[in-house]
């Protein structure tokens, strides 16, 4: 679901630095710049896969800083994910190695995008700043032209409390349908299940406490304990609503 976003100038938080790497999500930032620029997302022979209009914007984003010689660098990670908010553990590394020459990280991406950074590099002194607002949720409708144009039709954007709503329902929902997924109808933890799930969160071994707290999750009438699950999928560096 494409987050709607709003380039901020930042120009006064990055007055300071001498260095700044630029982070992109690829997804909701290039979406939302081709809408609000009325130009197309995808212009293949053209762009190749980059969305003209985004890309523009962060050569505005450079352009000045490299005339004050502050020095830039751009990081727009494709795979396995391009979406920030579901980064491996390895695009996470990727991000370190990189900022390390770096005074500040400009997120170009929403909260979640920053929150991902902000985690990443919280034990390094690299600040993060976010550099678009978040507005809300867009609609849109995608058209296919000849040869090989996407253009995006914006029909509507939810605005941010029902953005939150919503946020907090997906999460919710979630939640409770991975938490069942984990537990037999007996009330027994079914400890496959719950590896698999731990697994697609990059996690490979569990410590003695996580299997502890594993062997609590279900109570007498099948039930998972939402806190306790909550608790062990953050420490494997989930995020949970
Ligand atoms: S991190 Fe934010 S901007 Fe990027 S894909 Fe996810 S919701 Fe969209």
């Amino acid at each position: 679901m494409p987050v709607h976003l709003k380039p901020q100038d930042v120009s006064a938080d990055l007055q300071h630095f001498n260095s700044v790497l630029i982070v992109s999500c690829p997804v909701c930032p290039p979406m939302c710049l081709a809408m609000q620029h009325n130009s197309p997302f995808i212009e293949f022979f053209k762009r190749g896969i980059k969305t003209g209009a985004f890309e523009d914007y962060i050569q505005s984003i450079r352009k000045p800083l490299e005339q004050r010689g502050v020095r830039t660098g751009t990081l727009a990670l494709h795979v396995p994910t391009p979406m920030m908010c579901l980064w491996t553990r390895w695009q996470r590394n990727r991000l370190l190695k990189r900022a390390r020459d770096y005074e500040a990280v400009l997120v170009l991406g929403c909260d979640s995008a920053a929150y991902s950074a902000q985690e990443t590099l919280k034990d390094t002194d690299c600040q993060v700043i976010q550099g678009m607002e978040m507005v809300g949720t867009t609609n849109a409708t995608l058209k296919f032209r000849f040869p090989l144009r996407i253009d995006l039709h914006m029909n509507r954007v939810l605005k941010n409390d029902a953005t939150r709503q919503h946020t907090a329902h997906v999460g919710a929902t979630m939640m409770r349908d991975m938490m069942q997924q984990c537990c037999t109808e007996d009330g027994k933890p079914d400890f496959e299940k719950m590896m698999k799930f731990m697994q697609s969160c990059d996690k490979q071994g569990f410590s003695e406490g996580e299997i502890a707290m594993m062997k609590q999750f279900c109570g007498e009438a099948g039930r998972p304990d939402p806190e306790r699950m909550k608790q062990l999928m953050e420490k494997c560096g989930c995020h949970v609503s």
